[in-house]
């Protein structure tokens, strides 16, 4: 070999060499985000540490004292424009100032660190990761997919930066505007995720009661909602929201099976760590209408 030869070779070796060392970093720096949580446990503390989309801190170390306070929402329509003779949209209404009360007491919590409102894949990255950020996590869920939520409630989000996980009946996504119809649109959704403070949730695809049912139907209506809109938002779909709060065994062993990591009910409840650990396909919430004392659902305030 030439010295001319070998100091081409000695060159191509070298770039080689410095392509595949970018691609790998990038690699890895992609592959960390993507998971998102990542656990270590430094020899010096012994305690875990938690890093987050770039935040981080220390798991809770009394992980049995966890609390999981999940806020259910339906209709956020200003007072003028409620049908008071519709019983159900009636009672399940708060107005945008009503809400916008709520965000403040939670934001002053959440400031002064007794709470951390979290979306519901942050959840499962602390579940399954077994590390808390703060010992009372705050989910803000919203049942149906009408369209006061973006028209009411997302301006509310931004504006007090709050985390909120819309349950979407994928049946009733539109993908035109309309003034008849009343829910979502696809490019509503869209802008909503695209903000980062909004998760999506399956209601089911019909949002039929989905106790009593058929493999069948329960195929459609847990696992077809679940990648449709998966495929329609480029998203992954870890909870059902069921319909009614209406399941069996049954429909826990389906939705269990199509890969669903949560399932919320209208069981009123605050989730305990053992829940989350043992029934995170059973998981209470908290009602939120119009006479609802926010205040008084918090057990993370002194009173
Ligand atoms: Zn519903």
């Amino acid at each position: 070999m030439s010295l001319k030869t070998l100091y081409i070779f000695l060159i191509a070796v070298t770039v080689i060499m410095g392509v595949s060392s970018l691609y790998h970093f990038s690699w890895w720096v992609s592959s960390s985000e993507n998971s998102a949580i990542l656990i270590k446990n430094t020899q010096a503390m012994s305690e875990k540490t938690w890093l987050i989309h770039g935040f981080s801190g220390q798991c809770i170390q009394k992980i049995d004292d966890l609390k999981v306070y999940a806020y259910m929402f339906h209709y956020v329509i200003p007072e003028k424009y409620v049908r008071k003779d519709n019983k159900i949209e009636y009672g399940n209404t708060i107005s945008p100032e009503k809400l916008e009360s709520i965000l403040i007491s939670l934001s002053k919590s959440r400031d002064a660190g007794k709470i951390k409102i979290t979306s519901l894949s942050e959840l499962a990255d602390y579940r399954k990761n077994n590390c808390f950020p703060n010992k009372n996590i705050v989910l803000l869920t919203v049942d149906d997919g009408w369209d006061d939520g973006y028209n009411f409630l997302f301006p509310l989000a931004k504006k007090y930066d709050m985390k909120f996980n819309l349950t979407i009946i994928a049946d009733k996504v539109s993908t035109t505007p309309s003034e008849t119809h009343n829910f979502l649109n696809e490019r509503e959704i869209q802008e909503m995720l695209d903000s980062g403070l909004i998760t999506l949730a399956s209601h089911s695809f019909s949002h039929i009661e989905l106790h009593k049912q058929t493999e069948e139907v329960l195929r459609k209506e847990l696992s077809l909602s679940k990648n449709a809109l998966e495929k329609w938002f480029h998203i992954t779909v870890n909870t059902i929201v069921y319909p009614s709060g209406k399941y069996d065994t049954f429909t826990v062993q389906k939705a269990k099976e199509y890969g669903y990591t949560f399932g919320f009910t209208t069981k009123n409840g605050i989730i305990s760590k053992e829940d989350l650990d043992k029934n995170p396909l059973t998981l209470p919430r908290i009602r939120v209408n119009r006479d609802t004392d926010i205040a008084k659902t918090f057990l993370f305030e002194e009173r």
